[in-house]
């Protein structure tokens, strides 16, 4: 739906909106795709983990409220993500800023018949609940919603690439989508890294026309990067363990990715062995009590309730937890600002998903490092560029991974602040008097 207010017109009512929702600013990009939304673009964002995406959408109905006149309450939004642990945080987060907004999930059926009444003004759902069942193909078809909907967001839409693949065969049918909603209804889609190359695919897919592109460089220019070669658990996280033992709760966050459990549960052994009474904080309690560990593992078998209180633990001050031991499954959508280093145990799939994982170190913009760590038996299901990242020790690592990305333009002599193979050759200060 497009709205030819005039520009000013247009910025002072999502200026209004914006704080009304509690963001008293909003930035230059946030400002951009609420504009082009409301001139009636399907927007494509790509802007870096914890800039503040949601706020592009929070705002929205509000915002139409006031643009058709209607009265407060009356604009629907409904935001399409993949887990329900990242709906429930945002649901929260909505509530919080007064915005009317549930998760429909299989297990909250009050929530969902609320929702199908129009009791919300952002609706979240799983691409599962809403193209898997008719119920929701008919909600959509409504005249509720046919009225009411104005918006279509996709979160974290690199996964209608990377999951549309395999397990999650509904993130590729979200294109259907279009027929379902209004005419007129604009889409958005939101994600935090997109090669090039990506971003056509997944605008592709979701039958997005020519949206109007926002993005800044997912390059975090405070992350140091390096690659080494993985020789044994004690040799390559030795030092780490060390450091935890001398620091201990004073130590920076750090996340180890793993692609296989065995491995993940090998390498919480070691520190296990390590550090032995001093595994927990205060010293000495049992192992069994999660909130006490400083190492703890977060997989695909790790039980519903322990997950939870690793989470919770890894994003708040207080708590002991510095290290976690994870295959992927950990992250997406956790805010934890101090996160100090991650570390792969082998490559990931993509440049892509490096990127997607490494922007949880360093939030809070201090000294941060991530680093490979690469071996003959942990190289499968790796992209070809992956790879060559790993094993080319005659380029710059950051502009070799960013130039992937078509919002990225090549940094030199950044020396010893870059990463491993610029700091061979820096002539700084500090570095020719080593
Ligand atoms: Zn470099
Ligand atoms: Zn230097």
């Amino acid at each position: 739906m497009a709205y030819h207010l005039d520009e000013e017109a247009l910025e002072l009512l999502i200026r209004d909106s914006a704080s009304s929702c509690g963001y008293p600013l909003l930035k230059d990009q946030q400002k951009q795709v609420v504009l082009s939304f409301c001139q009636g673009k399907d927007i494509f964002a790509c802007l870096p983990t914890g800039f503040g995406k949601s706020a592009c959408f929070v705002i929205l109905p509000k915002l139409f409220d006031l643009l058709r006149k209607e009265s407060p309450g009356h604009s629907i939004v409904i935001v399409i993500s993949p887990l329900n642990s990242l709906m429930k945080d945002q649901v929260r987060s909505c509530r919080e800023r007064g915005v009317a907004a549930a998760a429909v999930t299989h297990d909250d059926k009050s929530s969902e018949e609320e929702a199908i009444k129009g009791g919300f003004q952002i609706v979240y759902i799983s691409p599962e609940m809403i193209l898997g069942t008719k119920k929701w193909r008919s909600v959509l078809d409504s005249n509720l919603y046919q009225s009411r909907l104005v918006g279509l967001v996709i979160d974290e839409a690199h996964c209608v690439k990377t999951w549309g693949d395999d397990f999650r065969q509904m993130f590729k049918e979200l294109g259907h989508l279009r027929a379902l909603i209004p005419t007129g209804t604009n889409m958005m889609a939101l994600t935090a890294t997109a090669t090039t190359r990506s971003r056509l695919e997944i605008c592709l897919r979701l039958g997005m026309e020519n949206p109007h592109v926002v993005q800044l460089s997912p390059d975090k220019p405070n992350i140091f990067l390096s690659c080494n070669e993985f020789d044994s658990i004690p040799a390559s996280f030795g030092l780490l363990a060390k450091r935890l033992k001398e620091e201990r709760t004073k130590m920076g966050r750090v996340i180890i990715f793993c692609k296989k459990i065995a491995l993940c549960s090998q390498i919480y052994s070691y520190f296990l062995y390590i550090l032995r009474e001093g595994f927990t904080e205060p010293r000495g309690v049992s192992v069994a009590s999660i909130e006490s560990r400083l190492v703890d593992m977060f997989t695909s078998g790790t039980h519903p309730e322990v997950k939870e209180v690793i989470l919770k633990s890894f994003q708040s001050q207080t708590a002991p937890l510095r290290i976690v031991i994870a295959t992927i499954a950990f992250g997406m959508g956790i805010d934890c600002p101090d996160v100090r280093e991650i570390i792969h145990v082998g490559p990931p799939s993509d440049v892509e998903d490096y990127v997607q994982q490494i922007g949880r170190a360093g939030r809070d913009n201090l000294p941060s490092f991530a680093t490979v760590l690469y071996g003959r038996n942990l190289m499968r299901n790796t992209s070809k560029t992956m790879l060559e990242y790993c094993r080319r020790n005659d380029l710059c690592r950051r502009n070799f991974l960013f130039s992937e990305f078509d919002s990225y333009s090549p940094s030199y002599n950044r020396g010893c602040h870059c990463c491993d193979v610029c700091s061979i050759i820096c002539s700084c200060f500090n570095c020719s008097f080593n």
